[in-house]
């Protein structure tokens, strides 16, 4: 098997400063290394205490013209391209530390971004990657005849047709998108826009730092720009990148191909967000394990008639099965509303180490009067060795009591070896002694 693919982050610290394209202000980036699962975050060095905001989809504000996201009343605006540069050029944990609300706009392209990565170098760290696995097709669509597909793929390709009004510059590219292929392909294309579009805006002031340096202003059939265009198609290059610094915002890798037709930032963000609310159900559902029944098992009427305890000390629901006379599995579905979670410990609730304990011993007891065959008497249960907890149980977890009586002595002694599963993963073990007693 291949060695999974690493984390990487930033090697130092690097910036520069350009023109920020709303305020027409001196914008000052600098992107610094971060932590495994950081993530990317942009951090506001102008403000007080300097406010970060997670570059993800919960946090999305805008899409008209360019990609805002914000937390609170803070705010970064048109992240798109600076985050795409980030995301292909395979940096996953970083610091975009601003000292305005806006990253210079530099050509329009993403050029700039590229060039500060290479600067600051790219590392990897010691975890690796998260990925989103595309397995169902999934889509968005809109009114204006915007449709987006995801489609299962074990690399991360886009295709995209870029459609402008009455189907002028209809382009279209597909390609897959590597660091190499990135800088080569699709980062030298530059933001273009409308002049029916931006006339307004212009009129209203409300992009200073907009000129032909840094977007290719198309007018009719006439492209307006400083200098000529760098692609044939530029057009659909750019909506590419666009696309890529969207989906930056579900903070994991896809796996998976889009399919995009006349894509914009709102239908970029929509699916952004069902990807994410898709590795969010993912995440949630624990692995499904089938739980046997049949022959063998006792149900929960079964097991009160066994065991004494009650509500809230019975830790056993069933017993799904019985292996000779010495072994057999229960089960426990745990849930939130369990007493124990409201004092343990409140806002992290794991479910305590001596209720599992207390669950093995309550399946260890079920095969005594098993063996015993009467219930006439009852095992107290004397000492707990060789306790270990592996792992935390959380409230939604199904718990597989595993008991095994491994010694009985005489009449009077019995020891069974125990272990609780989550999972597939062993949570915690125990060897427990009992003895009997008459009732
Ligand atoms: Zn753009």
């Amino acid at each position: 098997m291949a060695a999974p693919e690493l984390q990487q982050t930033v090697g130092k610290i690097a910036g520069f400063t350009g023109t920020a394209l709303h305020t027409g202000e001196k914008a000052t980036l600098r992107l610094h290394p971060a932590p495994v699962d950081h993530g990317i975050k942009f951090r506001r060095k102008d403000l007080q205490d300097e406010p970060t905001i997670d570059a993800k989809i919960e946090n999305l504000k805008t899409v008209e013209r360019a990609t805002t996201i914000g937390e609170g009343s803070v705010r970064v605006h048109t992240v798109e391209h600076v985050l795409a540069a980030l995301w292909a050029m395979g940096v996953d944990n970083a610091i975009v530390e601003m000292d305005t609300n806006e990253p210079p706009i530099g050509d329009g392209s993403a050029l700039v971004y590229v060039d500060l990565i290479r600067k600051a170098g790219v590392v990897a760290q010691e975890e690796p990657r998260k990925f989103f696995e595309t397995r169902d097709t999934m889509h968005v669509e809109s009114k204006t005849g915007t449709l987006l597909v995801l489609l299962p793929d074990n690399k991360f390709r886009i295709s995209c047709t870029q459609a402008g009004p009455n189907n002028r510059f209809t382009q279209f590219l597909s390609i897959e998108v590597t660091p190499a292929a990135f800088e080569r392909e699709i980062a030298p294309a530059r933001t273009f826009v409308y002049y029916e579009d931006v006339k307004p805006l212009m009129d209203k002031n409300l992009i200073k730092g907009g000129s032909l340096e840094n977007a290719i202003v198309v007018r009719g059939e006439a492209v307006l720009s400083k200098e000529p265009l760098r692609f044939p198609d530029e057009f659909v290059r750019h909506k590419i990148l666009d696309i890529i610094g969207d989906l930056a915002l579900v903070g994991r890798r896809i796996r998976g191909h889009v399919v995009a037709v006349k894509p914009g930032h709102a239908s970029n963000a929509d699916l952004a967000r069902l990807v994410t609310r898709e590795q969010t159900r993912r995440s949630a559902v624990a692995v499904s394990r089938p739980i046997p029944t049949g022959d063998g098992g006792l149900d929960t009427d079964q097991v009160m008639q066994i065991l004494p305890h009650r509500f809230p000390f019975l830790m056993v629901d069933r017993i799904i099965s019985f292996d000779t006379e010495t072994k057999c599995v229960g089960v426990k579905t745990v849930t939130i509303n369990e007493p124990f979670f409201q004092g343990h410990f409140p806002g992290h609730p794991v479910m305590p180490g001596v209720m599992q304990v207390e669950a093995m011993a309550q399946v260890a007891s079920i095969l005594l009067f098993k063996l015993a065959k009467t219930t006439s008497r009852i095992g107290y249960f004397m000492s707990a060795d060789e306790v270990k907890f592996r792992k935390p149980v959380l409230p939604g977890d199904t718990i597989f009591i595993h008991a095994e009586l491994i010694k009985s002595r005489g009449e009077r002694l019995a020891k069974a070896k125990c272990h609780c599963v989550v999972n597939d993963a062993i949570v915690s073990e125990a060897e427990l002694m009992f003895t009997f007693l008459d009732k």
